[in-house]
C-alpha cells in the first residue's frame, strides 16, 4: 500500500476539535491523486455534500462567494460558477466544492484494530466518547476509550455522563483533538494521550506507536517490563472454550474465533523477571498441562511445585486474563472429582500428550470412542492387585484355613482430547492420514481393510503407542482378508 502523506493525520488531529471537522477540495488539492478515497476506504474520512460557497480564487480579494451550479443542455453535467466582482463569472471545478469530515466511529475502529484490542468498539457519548477495547499496556490490563471535543466547555458533562469510562478502574483516554486541562475531572484523572503524539502510518493503515504509548505511561514507574506484553484481540463474547493454546518450544500460539497469534515466551509475558533469563514457573506450569490435555493432576508436578500449586494455578490464570483481555469466565478451575487442575481452554503441547496409562495396561484395557465432531474419548480399565484376606473352608481336616491370596482391583482413567491436540487434524479440524485412519477404525467397530503398508494406519501405530506409553502395536493385520484389527475396545 502506497502511504498517504504524513499532512493526512495531522490534518485530521487538527480538524479533531473542530465543530464541523471538515476538509475542503482546497485543503487536499496538493495530495497525490485518490488520497481522499483511501482514507475514504480506510474508515478515518467520509464525503459530505459538496460546498455551496467557496473562496473567490481569480482575484486577490478571496471574498467567499455563493455558488450557482448550471445544466446546459439539459441532461448534461452540471458547472460551477461564482460572481466576481472583478472578473465576472468565474467557473469553479467541481474538485473545489467536494468535501470530506473527520469519521471518527471509523477512527475508532481503526485505532482498536491497530492496538489489536479485546472485544467491540461501541459508542458510549453520541459523537463523543467511543470504548474501543482492552488490552494490557504497560504490564497493566487496561480499558481503552477515544474522545473528541475534550477542550469545548461541554467537555466536563460529557465525561461525566461516560459512566463506562468512569467505572473503568484502569484506562487510558484518547484525545482525537487536544488534551484537555486536569481541572475537567471530577475525580482521578486518567491518562490522557493525543493521538497526534502516537498515530503514524504503517503499511497496513493507520498504526498506533505502542512503544511510546508503553513509555509515556510507564514513566514513574519503578519496574519496567523488558519487551512489552501485547495482549491478544480476543473478539467480544470470548469464553474460554473457545480459546486454544498451543505451548511450542519457543513460545505460545493462541487462538479463538478464527483469530490468531504467535507469542513468544518473552513477548506473551513468561520470562523470568530479573537477570537470570528463560522462562518462569507459569511457562513450565502451562507446558504441563499442555503435557496433560488440559487436565493436571497434582501427582504430575514435582513435591515443590505441588505445594504451592493453588498459588501458581492462581498466578497463572491472572497471567492468562493479561494476555487475553476480555474473557469472563474461569481459566482453569479445580476438579475435585479428579483431584487435579482442568483448564477451560483447549491446550496442547509441542512435547508430546501422555496419557496416564496405567502399569501393566495393555491394549486390551483400553477402548477409544469418539466424542462430539473432533474429539475422541479414551479410557482404561486397569487391573490393580492387592492383597485380601480368605478363608477356604473345609479342606478335607474340618478346618477353615487362612490365607492371604491377591484379588483384582478395576479402576476406570478416563480423558477427552480432540484430534488436533493428538495432532491427528489440521489447524481447520480437518483429520489427516492418522486421524481418518482412526476415525475409519471406530465406525469401523475396530477393523477396517486398509492394505499393511498404508500410511495413515502406519502413522496411527505411532500416535496411539506414544500416547498410550504401551510398547505393542495396538492392531493385529490380518494377512488372510487383508484387515486391520483393533486390540482396544470400540464401544
Ligand atoms: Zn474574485
Amino acid at each position: 500500500m502506497r502511504e498517504p502523506p504524513e499532512e493526512c493525520l495531522a490534518l485530521i488531529w487538527s480538524r479533531a476539535d473542530a465543530r464541523e471537522p471538515r476538509f475542503s477540495g482546497d485543503d487536499v488539492a496538493a495530495w497525490p491523486d485518490g488520497t481522499m478515497a483511501q482514507l475514504a476506504g480506510m474508515g478515518l474520512v467520509r464525503e459530505v455534500e459538496n460546498a455551496t460557497s467557496v473562496v473567490c480564487d481569480a482575484c486577490a480579494d478571496a471574498h467567499v462567494e455563493e455558488v450557482m451550479l448550471i445544466t446546459s443542455p439539459r441532461g448534461s453535467t452540471p458547472r460551477a460558477y461564482i460572481s466576481c466582482p472583478e472578473n465576472g463569472r468565474v467557473r469553479v471545478p467541481i474538485e473545489r466544492l467536494r468535501q470530506w469530515e473527520v469519521d471518527f466511529t471509523g477512527l475508532a475502529r481503526a485505532i482498536a484494530s491497530a492496538l489489536e484490542l479485546a472485544g467491540n468498539v461501541e459508542e458510549i457519548v453520541s459523537g463523543r466518547v467511543w470504548f474501543l477495547g482492552k488490552a494490557t499496556i504497560a504490564a497493566q490490563l487496561r480499558e481503552i476509550f477515544l474522545a473528541c471535543g475534550l477542550t469545548w466547555e461541554d467537555a466536563c458533562d460529557v465525561l461525566g455522563k461516560s459512566a463506562r469510562l468512569n467505572a473503568a478502574r484502569t484506562s487510558i483516554l484518547l484525545a482525537a483533538g487536544e488534551v484537555p486541562p486536569e481541572r475537567i475531572w471530577q475525580g482521578d484523572a486518567p491518562p490522557v494521550v493525543a493521538l497526534k503524539s502516537v498515530g503514524t502510518w504503517s503499511e497496513t493503515g493507520l498504526s498506533v506507536d505502542r512503544g511510546h504509548l508503553e513509555s509515556l505511561l510507564s514513566s514513574g514507574r519503578k519496574k519496567k517490563p523488558a519487551v512489552p506484553l501485547v495482549s491478544f484481540p480476543t473478539p467480544a463474547g470470548t469464553t474460554w472454550s473457545d480459546v486454544r493454546l498451543i505451548v511450542k518450544y519457543t513460545g505460545l500460539r493462541v487462538e479463538a474465533k478464527g483469530k490468531h497469534k504467535d507469542y513468544t515466551v518473552e513477548s506473551a509475558g513468561f520470562e523470568k523477571q530479573g537477570t537470570k533469563r528463560g522462562p518462569n514457573r507459569l511457562w513450565l506450569l502451562l507446558k504441563a498441562f499442555g503435557m496433560h490435555g488440559g487436565l493436571l493432576p497434582f501427582k504430575a508436578v514435582d513435591a515443590k511445585t505441588r505445594t504451592n500449586l493453588k498459588q501458581y494455578v492462581s498466578d497463572l490464570r491472572k497471567q492468562l486474563t493479561a494476555l487475553l483481555p476480555g474473557i469472563e469466565d474461569e481459566s482453569v478451575s479445580y476438579d475435585k472429582g479428579e483431584k487435579a487442575y482442568r483448564t477451560a481452554f483447549r491446550i496442547s503441547s509441542d512435547e508430546s500428550l501422555q496419557f496416564p496409562t496405567p502399569l501393566n495396561a495393555s491394549w486390551t484395557d483400553v477402548a477409544i470412542a469418539r466424542d462430539g465432531d473432533t474429539g475422541i474419548r479414551i479410557a482404561v480399565t486397569a487391573r490393580e492387585k492387592f492383597p485380601v484376606s480368605a478363608y477356604e473352608e473345609d479342606d478335607g481336616r474340618g478346618e477353615d484355613t487362612h490365607r492371604w491370596e491377591a484379588a483384582e482391583r478395576e479402576g476406570t482413567v478416563e480423558r477427552a482430547y480432540d484430534l488436533r491436540m493428538l495432532r491427528l487434524a489440521d489447524e481447520q479440524d480437518h483429520p489427516n492420514h492418522a486421524g481418518q485412519a482412526l476415525l475409519s477404525v471406530l465406525s469401523g467397530e475396530g477393523t477396517v481393510r486398509r492394505d499393511a503398508d498404508d500410511r495413515g494406519m502406519l502413522d496411527l501405530c505411532g500416535v496411539l503407542t506414544k500416547l498410550m506409553g504401551i510398547d505393542d502395536s495396538p492392531f493385529r493385520f490380518a494377512e488372510y482378508d487383508e484387515k486391520w484389527v483393533a486390540l482396544f475396545d470400540t464401544p
